[in-house]
C-alpha cells in the first residue's frame, strides 16, 4: 500500500467515526452509555489521526535532494518518498 492510499483510507476512516459519533449523540438518551462511548470513539479518532500524522513525510532537506523514482518522488538525504 502507497502513503497516500493509506492516508485516503485513514481520512475516510476518521471521517466516517466522527459521522458515527455524531449520530449516537443525537440519538443516545442514556448519559453514562452515551459518555463511556464517545469517549472511546474520542480515542480511537485521536489514534487514527497519530497515525495519519506519521505517514505525513517530514523531511526538511533541500528540493535539490529530491529525486523520483518508478514515479514516486524521495528524498535522497533520508530516503523519505515525499
Ligand atoms: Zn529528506
Amino acid at each position: 500500500m502507497t502513503v497516500p492510499k493509506a492516508l485516503k483510507i485513514l481520512d475516510w476512516w476518521i471521517a466516517q467515526r466522527e459521522n458515527v459519533v455524531q449520530e449516537f449523540l443525537s440519538d443516545c438518551t442514556n448519559s453514562e452509555v452515551m459518555t463511556t462511548i464517545h469517549n472511546s470513539e474520542k480515542t480511537i479518532i485521536a489514534n487514527l489521526k497519530l497515525i495519519r500524522g506519521q505517514l505525513i513525510p517530514n523531511c526538511k532537506h533541500p528540493k535539490k535532494m529530491q529525486d523520483t523514482c518508478g514515479g514516486i518522488k524521495y528524498c535522497m538525504d533520508c530516503n523519505m518518498d515525499l
